[in-house]
């Protein structure tokens, strides 16, 4: 039988080995990493909201008022008045019907796919996607297919080879994110709308790292070209740039009953503590309102200035620099915390082989001093 010490050794081998950094607090500017101060441009709390006064005091109040923990799962006795008020507000701030949330990010993606997809069914998947899609789109027992990155033709091939030889009763969803986790960059989102449009398919628009950064209310990138009504299953995480943890979907009210019918990690688990729920609903209501406005600025005038000195497009808040092989990333990430910047290196299966970058991640409360030093350090190191 192989042992978990020969595993270890072939990870550690390919430069492939992770393993756990002990923060005092995840989400602070000058975060204490081994005794040291350090910037953080790792997190992805791009307002800093995770330790804003008003999420803090939320949660404090929730958990006061209505308990630390659910007690049972949602459809038991779990749902409590947070988790009513954060999916109201949801719906109301995405323009849907309904919405649902569940317990994080990653459950949200295997609940739906698992829930609306079943044998005969077919889901195609842009090649970027996030682990939690692909392990959906898995799970579901429907055939996947993958396009390559942001690749319209090859999106169109397969919708109209699929939407000629599906019995009609069967679905077609296509899954992308707005703005891709590990590189940044943007989904020609019109582009696919019209083509899941013309072949009758369905849209699953993961907005995890475009929510609280785009759109007029912070709603993402769907809002901001003024489409968010085209997009049948609109998904986030609660845990990034909304400051708490938690995932949603939003959606009209047919498939918001039949998914919390049907998907199992809502179903079958307890439900997120009161204390999520609220401070996530305050995540939201900071993001709309004019101190969230005068955030996304902060957080657009510090993308545009590293941007700049990278020579590069200003498409969201996290800008990689390929590096290529395991050990230069390693080495770069490295050598940039021994002059005090937090920037990790991304892997293999995190990226394909060859491609192992490091992941900057901007937030508003970086300072343009900092952002200069990480940049004057980083042509050092890599
Ligand atoms: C982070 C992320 C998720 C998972 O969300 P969690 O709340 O962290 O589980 C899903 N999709 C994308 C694109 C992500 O970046």
């Amino acid at each position: 039988m192989r042992t978990p010490e020969d595993e270890l050794a072939t990870l550690s081998e390919e430069g492939l080995l992770r393993s756990l950094r002990r923060m005092e607090s995840g989400q602070l500017i000058c975060a204490n990493s081994d005794g040291r101060k350090v910037v953080n441009f790792s997190s992805n709390d791009y307002l800093g909201l995770s330790r804003d006064e008003a999420l803090v005091n939320a949660a404090c109040e929730a958990t006061r008022r209505h308990g630390s923990g659910s007690g049972a799962s949602r459809l038991i006795s779990g749902t409590l008045p947070p988790h009513h008020a954060l999916e109201e507000k949801i719906a109301e701030w995405k323009g849907t019907q309904a919405a649902l949330s569940f317990a994080n990010g990653y459950a949200t993606a295997i609940g739906v796919l698992g829930a609306f997809l079943t044998k005969g069914d077919v889901v195609i998947l842009d090649k970027l996607c996030h682990a939690s899609l692909i392990d959906g789109a898995r799970q579901s027992k429907a055939t996947l297919r993958v396009y390559p990155h942001n690749d319209l033709n090859k999106l169109e091939d397969l919708l109209r080879h699929y939407r000629e030889r599906l019995p009609a009763n069967s679905r077609l969803i296509v899954v992308t994110e707005s703005i891709f986790s590990m590189d940044g960059d943007r989904a020609p989102l019109p582009e696919i709308i019209n083509l899941v449009e013309q072949h009758h398919a369905l849209l699953l628009l993961d907005e995890a790292h475009a929510v609280g950064i785009l759109g007029s209310g912070g709603q993402g990138l769907a809002e901001e070209l003024g489409i968010q009504d085209r997009v049948t299953f609109q998904m986030g995480t609660l845990g990034k740039a909304i400051g708490s943890g938690g995932g949603y979907i939003a959606a009209s009210r047919s498939w918001i009953d039949l998914l919390l019918n049907k998907a199992r990690p809502f179903i079958y688990s307890t439900a997120p503590p009161p204390a999520q729920a609220a401070a996530s609903l305050c995540g939201i209501e900071v993001i709309t309102s004019s101190r969230g406005e005068a955030l996304r600025n902060r957080l657009w005038s510090n993308i545009s200035r590293l941007a700049e000195l990278l020579g590069k497009n200003p498409c969201s808040a996290i800008m990689p620099v390929i590096l290529g092989t395991n050990e230069a990333a390693l080495n770069a990430s490295l050598a940039l915390l021994e002059t005090g910047f937090l920037a990790p290196a991304i892997r293999f299966p995190t990226v394909p082989r060859g491609s192992a970058r490091l992941r900057i991640t901007l937030s508003a409360e970086h300072t343009a001093e900092s952002i200069e030093g990480l940049h004057k350090n980083l042509l050092k190191s890599s």
